[in-house]
C-alpha cells in the first residue's frame, strides 16, 4: 500500500517508485496508450519480468549466499534463481496474481483497462474482453479493486466533509437486507485528496473516529448543519457550516461542494457501470473511486502495475 499524507508526498512517491520511462508521462498526466501497453507488456514473459523488476530489480545480493549476483529466469517457471547458488525468488508469490491460472497478460490487460476507464470496469466487460469466464473475470476485478485501497494518512487546510447514502432506492427491495442502503463517509482535502469508508450509520459515533483517523486537528472543516457534526468545534477544530436545511449551500468559501461532487461521480459511475453493489463489497468499490479521485491527472496504468507487484 501507498502511503501519502498530501499531493507534495504523492509526487515523492511518484518519483521514488516509478522507472523513468513512465515518469515524465506520468507527472505530466499524459494518457498511457493502448499501443503503449501492447509495446511494453507483448507476452507473459514481459509481464513476469516486469513483476520481477518492480519487486526485486533492486536486489543486488543474493539472500541466501550473500554474494553479489545476478537472477535468471528459470524456464518454464514462474521463478527466477540465483546464479550461483540457484536459490529462488517467485515474484508473483503473495501479490495479487498469487495461484491464478488465468495468463498474467490478461491480468495486465485488465489492469490497464482499470487504468484507462472512468467509470469502472464490471466483471461482465472483462468477461468480453479476455473470454475467461464471469466468476474469473469477478475475481479479477475484486483483486485489482484491492491495488486501489490506499493507506490513511491525514487531511489538512479546508476539509470538506459529508455522508451519502447508497444502495438500491428500489422500494420493493428495501426489505431485503441485501439491498438496504449504505452510509458513507467522506473527507475532502479542498484542492487535494478524498477518503470514504462505508459506516454502519451516519451518527456522531460513527464520523467522530474518522474524523480523528483522517483529519488533521489544525484543518478547517466544512459541513452542512447535521447534529453529529456539533461536537468539532469541542474536538479542537475549527468548524464553519452551511445551512442546507434554508437551502444555504454557500457562504463565503464554506461549501461542500468538492465533496458532493466526488459522491455524484461516484454513484454515477457505479450505477451505470456495476448497477448495484452489495454492502458486502461496497468499500472496495468505494476505494476505487477514492484512488481514481487522488489520482485524477495522472496516467494511473504505471502506477497500478507498479502496485501489483508489491505483496497484499
Ligand atoms: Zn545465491
Amino acid at each position: 500500500m501507498i502511503k501519502m499524507t498530501n499531493n507534495k508526498y504523492k509526487i515523492n512517491f511518484l518519483f521514488n517508485s516509478l522507472t523513468n520511462k513512465y515518469l515524465f508521462a506520468t507527472i505530466k498526466g499524459m494518457r498511457y496508450t493502448k499501443r503503449q501497453f501492447e509495446a511494453e507488456y507483448p507476452d507473459d514473459d514481459a509481464c513476469l519480468e516486469s513483476v520481477f523488476q518492480n519487486r526485486f530489480g533492486d536486489l543486488k545480493f543474493c539472500p541466501k549466499c550473500a554474494a553479489e549476483t545476478n537472477f535468471y529466469r528459470i524456464k518454464k517457471r514462474q521463478a527466477y534463481a540465483c546464479q550461483w547458488c540457484a536459490y529462488q525468488l517467485h515474484p508473483l508469490a503473495d501479490t495479487i496474481f498469487r495461484k491464478t491460472t488465468t495468463p498474467l497478460k490478461d491480468w495486465f490487460y485488465a489492469i490497464y483497462l482499470f487504468s484507462v476507464s472512468k467509470n469502472g470496469v464490471s466483471a461482465k466487460e472483462l468477461e468480453r474482453h479476455l473470454g475467461v469466464t464471469y466468476k474469473t473475470a469477478w475475481r479479477m476485478c475484486k483483486q485489482i479493486r484491492l491495488l486501489m485501497a490506499q493507506e490513511e494518512s491525514n487531511l489538512s487546510g479546508i476539509v470538506e466533509m459529508d455522508e451519502t447514502y447508497m444502495g438500491s432506492s428500489d422500494p420493493t427491495k428495501l426489505k431485503s437486507r441485501n439491498t438496504r442502503k449504505t452510509p458513507v463517509i467522506g473527507a475532502v482535502e479542498r484542492g487535494g485528496e478524498v477518503r470514504a469508508e462505508t459506516a454502519k450509520d451516519a451518527k456522531a459515533e460513527s464520523i467522530i473516529p474518522l474524523v480523528w483517523k483522517y483529519v488533521d486537528v489544525n484543518a478547517t472543516l466544512h459541513t452542512d448543519e447535521w447534529r453529529a457534526y456539533r461536537q468539532l468545534a469541542r474536538m479542537g477544530y475549527e468548524h464553519k457550516t452551511v445551512r442546507h436545511a434554508d437551502k444555504q449551500w454557500k457562504k463565503g468559501n464554506v461549501h461542500t461542494n468538492s465533496i458532493e461532487g466526488f459522491w455524484g461521480q461516484m454513484k454515477r459511475s457505479i450505477s451505470g457501470t456495476y448497477h448495484s453493489v452489495s454492502p458486502k463489497y461496497l468499500q472496495h468499490y468505494v476505494d476505487e473511486f477514492v484512488f481514481r479521485y487522488n489520482f485524477r491527472g495522472v496516467a494511473v496504468c504505471p502506477v497500478l502495475l507498479e502496485l501489483a507487484a508489491k505483496p497484499v
